[in-house]
């Protein structure tokens, strides 16, 4: 019953929306009459002919981010107990109008991957059925494009990521702050990695090589890293607010402040060149194409090994005194050898000690860095 009432729902909106173009076609032409200059009603259609689904997404372009572009409007949730309000204003979650505009609100809590198009912009009222029905919709499509997502992932670079995000990356190329994107280096849980040819930005050379992170949009690994941001007193008041692809962004931007603060301590990373989203684009490290291998696939001689520990060693005391930083995620796979030194990579998850589990963390990192099999002295 659920279903039919969604099916019934939609395809009266359809029927509304045709029926309304109809309509404007009809007042189009009677406006217009013989008239050799004639006007357009294009832009009143409901159905639109161009519709891009990406253009109601708030556009924004940033790389200063003391102002916080991506505070959610207000956060509006029905509450738990089923009313608000006391004696007489009382509303109960049995309140047509109030609960449907709420489910609209929800919707935009709703995966990444899920268009809700502009009800939020409008005065839409969905009953707790079509809501329920639409939410359980959602769930279980989360649940195939996830799985449809594994296996493309295997395919071409291209295809790594989503349509949305391909348009990002062509905007950029665009822009002329890369010249070209080549080919992905790495697909991991939470990011994939492109290497790309730098172009300019703001007249400034971009370095000649550069990496795009991509941040994943699919949610389950990151609900999974919650802890690393949400207790982040940094973040603290804006993760809160966010609806799911908004967190990620949260990410990119995690990782961008802290790869900030450790090229001033000097310590051998990364440099930030933009961050578009959850898209951050930074330096290469490597050469011609090939990346710098991670410390657990470089072939080092016994020397070089031990000169690698006494300098990750020095990196973390730099890191948690000077950037007042913990890695979290310091291993062999996180740190790369090039040109003779050890760079620090992955940083979206670091986190400043103060973090409640900021010791935990630093204790786990120091463990990693004292028994892996590459490292360990
Ligand atoms: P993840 O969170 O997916 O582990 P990383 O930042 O560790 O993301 O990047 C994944 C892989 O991509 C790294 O192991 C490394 O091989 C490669 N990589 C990431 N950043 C760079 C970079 N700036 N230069 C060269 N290779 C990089
Ligand atoms: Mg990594």
């Amino acid at each position: 019953i659920f279903t039919f009432d969604l099916m019934l729902a939609q395809m009266l909106q359809m029927q509304f929306d045709r029926e309304f173009d109809n309509q404007l076609r009809r007042e189009e032409k009677k406006f217009n009459g013989d008239s050799k200059v004639s006007i357009s009603f294009e832009n009143y259609r409901k159905v639109h002919p161009y519709e891009d689904s990406d253009s109601s997404e708030d556009e924004v372009d940033w790389q200063d981010t003391r102002h916080d572009p991506y505070r959610a409007e207000k956060p509006q949730t029905t509450p738990r107990k089923g009313f608000t309000g006391k004696g007489k204003n009382i509303t109960t979650k049995h309140d047509e109008v109030t609960c449907g505009r709420k489910n609209t609100a929800r919707m935009d809590n709703f995966a990444p991957e899920i268009h809700v198009g502009d009800g939020l912009g409008m005065d839409l009222k969905l009953s707790n059925q079509v809501f329920n029905s639409l939410k359980q919709h959602c769930y279980s499509e989360q649940r195939r494009s996830a799985r449809l997502h594994e296996k493309k992932e295997h395919s071409t670079a291209e295809q790594a990521v989503d349509p949305r995000t391909r348009l990002l990356m062509y905007k950029m190329v665009n822009a002329g702050v890369l010249e070209n994107i080549n080919g992905c280096i790495s697909t991991g849980k939470e990011s994939v990695v492109f290497h790309a040819d730098g172009g300019s930005l703001d007249e400034q050379p971009v370095p000649e090589e550069v990496v795009l992170k991509v941040f994943k949009t699919t949610l389950n690994e990151f609900k999974n890293r919650d802890r690393y941001i949400k207790d982040d007193y940094r973040f603290i008041d804006r993760f809160s607010k966010l609806n799911p692809r908004k967190v990620i962004r949260l990410w990119a931007e995690k990782e961008m402040h802290n790869l900030s603060r450790m090229k001033k301590a000097e310590i051998p990373c990364p440099e930030v060149v933009l961050l578009k989203k959850h898209i951050l684009v930074m330096s290469f490290i490597g050469k011609d194409h090939v990346p710098a291998p991670k410390l657990k696939d470089a072939m080092l001689s016994s020397e070089d090994m031990k000169t690698a520990y006494h300098q990750v060693l020095h990196l973390m005391q730099q890191l948690y005194q000077e950037c007042h930083l913990v890695h979290a995620d310091l291993s062999e796979y996180n740190i790369l050898w090039h040109q003779g030194k050890v760079w620090l990579i992955d940083v979206s998850q670091s986190v400043e000690p103060t973090h409640p589990h900021g010791l935990e963390f630093l204790f786990r990192d120091c463990r990693n860095v004292s028994t892996v099999t590459q490292l360990g002295v």
